[in-house]
């Protein structure tokens, strides 16, 4: 798998805390200044991780499935998610470098 979560300018990586400790509408890259964001598919990607959490809080709600087991798989789809996000989540440059 290809790591999408990069500058479009150098190719430098963007880390996961970075990513998702800072998060940011639109970034620019350390190294070369050039200005960028986050794609589509990264939003509809994300949009969907927060469908999972709320699904399995719903189903805690309705007694579908037990407290714990709605807490792990809460969990494990955030886990899951710092892990998967940068490889689709590709990144849509807003302007040139500035350096
Ligand atoms: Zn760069």
């Amino acid at each position: 798998m290809t790591y999408k979560l990069a500058c479009p300018g150098c190719g430098e990586r963007v880390s996961r805390q970075r990513a998702f400790l800072y998060p940011r509408l639109n970034d620019s890259c350390r190294a070369c200044g050039t200005k960028f964001r986050v794609g589509t598919a990264g939003w509809i990607a994300s949009l969907m991780v927060v469908t999972l959490d709320v699904l399995c809080y719903e189903a805690c709600q309705k007694h579908l499935i037990s407290r714990y087991l709605g807490i792990a798989l809460v969990l494990l789809t955030c886990v899951a998610a710092t892990w998967l996000l940068p490889y689709f989540a590709p990144v849509v440059r807003t302007s040139k470098a500035t350096q």
